[in-house]
């Protein structure tokens, strides 16, 4: 690698929320650049006037706060090349437009949308589908190649509209290398005269894109697979500029969980689990899309799991902190083939990241949740919640799932009430053993769970038959934490009043 500094960007459309394909990009330009030391930029690509979606660009911005993938120039940070928005970038793209002109790279282009349609229709009838405007049919098209120079001064003084095209030469062999793919080759008949600048005064993508990355001295772009059909374009324009180009890494699709096709914004929540990071109205249709930190994931599970979505390290690592992963990140693990999205994997990256937490650090998070739900515990509390929860629990939410723990249950699993309370003997036997509980000194889990042992190798009892008595006075079902812990959470006389009012109410 060269000695410049490494400078990268994400540099989305605001169209609409960002797709998590995107957070992966962020995420690896990202690493790249605190890997080298560099810059990672945030760039707004809105030359697209008519795809605007209003919210979007605060999305993307909010979504890659959530995440911690934080730029440090651009949009709403700031920098030594400000404005980071193209469309506040508007007046300083035609000179590098009219260059190209003047330099034999690119020509004005006169033909009207409705000319080009009616050329494009009778292509079609004459079953030449796809007709492109390119290094043989601009030669019959109105330009400034084929008009004579006094009339496209005319033309262009009079105020008539027209665009600047891209001449793309005939017949040349063009490589670059791609640092995931390796050496590209294309030849230039592949590709048409693109429209850089248009009619209405604004760039398109491939002017503004190059003339940004060139100016913003951008070193390497890193970016989806999807623009790859664009690079030889990019590679050429280079060359027109005489600029250094940058190095290219595209980046492999991520792939619907059945491995048939792309992982798209359409998706939604069509299969199941979100595609976006954030939740997301839609502001035109007011369609609904759910996100990943709405659903409860912690933004670092989120990351570390598409970290691993297209890279791998070198060992089996599986968790990272945020240092490992930009000491193990290196552009050249990332595969070249699209990587299939796993929701179930995505889940046990939060469980992981779940179980690491101290009780208390856990506490802090279901504290607000449960006092929505009104139970208001002290911090003490809800860390031995935590404690029990914990094992068994994939979101934050999962730890309040034993409403038993906060409050007397309201009802009994009558399934298993049937199946196992026998009443009168029963109610006998668990009146006994709340008295029992009376005399237990420390009022610990282990030293609840021996007492109650004791109590039925007294009575010549199997275990099978009490515990789920005492666990039904205590939770009203089968299922959760060992009765002792619960127990020992809720406290002696807490469990003596919810023996006995289970009594009263199963007889
Ligand atoms: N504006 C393009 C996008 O929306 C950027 C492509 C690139 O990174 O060059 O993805």
């Amino acid at each position: 690698m060269s000695d410049k500094r490494v400078r990268v960007r994400f540099a989305p459309s605001p169209t609409g929320p960002l797709h998590m394909g995107g957070v992966r990009t962020a995420l690896y330009n990202y690493l790249f650049a605190k890997k080298h030391g560099g810059d990672f930029l945030l760039r707004i690509e809105d030359t697209d006037q008519g795809r605007f979606v209003p919210g979007a660009e605060e999305y993307i911005l909010e979504a890659l706060r959530w995440c911690g993938i934080e730029p440090n120039e651009g949009v709403g940070y700031g920098g030594p090349h400000a404005p980071y928005r193209q469309s506040e970038r508007k007046p300083m793209y035609r000179q590098y437009a009219e260059e190209l002109v003047a330099k034999g790279w690119a020509y004005y282009a006169f033909d009207s949308s409705e000319e080009l349609d009616h050329i494009r229709k009778q292509a079609e009838l004459a079953k030449m589908p796809n007709w492109q405007y390119n290094s043989i049919s601009r030669n019959t098209m109105k330009n400034s190649l084929t008009l004579p120079a006094d009339e496209v001064a005319q033309r262009i003084s009079n105020g008539e509209a027209y665009v600047i095209r891209f001449k793309m030469p005939r017949n040349e062999e063009v490589r670059f290398h791609d640092i995931i793919r390796g050496w590209v080759v294309f030849n230039t008949n592949e590709l048409d005269d693109k429209v850089l600048f248009k009619s209405d005064g604004m760039p398109t993508y491939h002017l503004a894109n190059i003339v940004d990355d060139h100016t913003m001295e951008i070193t390497h772009v890193i970016r989806g697979e999807e623009w790859l059909p664009s690079a030889p374009l990019h590679v050429m324009m280079y060359k027109a500029f005489e600029w250094e180009a940058p190095q290219f890494a595209h980046l492999p699709l991520i792939l619907k969980p059945d491995g048939n096709g792309k992982l798209s914004k359409r998706d939604g929540d069509r299969l199941g689990f979100p595609v976006f990071p954030l939740n997301w109205s839609d502001p035109t249709t007011g369609e609904q899309s759910s996100g990943y930190r709405e659903r409860g994931y912690f933004p670092k599970a989120f990351v570390n799991m598409l970290l691993l979505l297209g890279w791998a390290p070198s060992n089996n690592q599986e968790i990272f902190t945020e240092q490992e992963m930009i000491e193990a990140f290196t552009i050249e693990r990332i595969g070249k083939s699209g990587s299939k999205f796993d929701p179930e994997k995505t889940k046990w990256f939060n469980q992981q990241y779940l179980r690491a937490k101290s009780n208390e650090e856990l506490a802090d998070l279901i504290l607000p949740l449960a006092q929505e739900k009104g139970w208001n515990v002290t911090k003490e509390y809800a860390a031995g919640v935590c404690a029990l929860m914990k094992e068994r629990a994939i979101f934050i939410q999962d730890l309040l799932d034993g409403p038993f723990l906060f409050e007397a249950p309201k009802e009994f699993d009558r399934d298993a009430v049937s199946k196992k309370w026998k009443p009168s003997e029963s109610a006998a036997l668990m009146a006994e053993w709340s008295e029992r509980l009376s005399s237990i000194q420390d009022f610990k889990s282990d030293v609840i769970e021996q007492a109650f042992k004791d109590f039925i190798t007294e009575k010549s009892l199997g275990m099978g038959a009490v515990m789920p008595l005492f666990r039904l006075c205590l939770t009203g079902v089968l299922t959760g934490p060992a009765s002792s812990e619960v127990a020992a959470l809720i406290g002696r006389e807490e469990s003596q009043s919810r023996i006995n009012s289970a009594i009263s109410k199963l007889g």
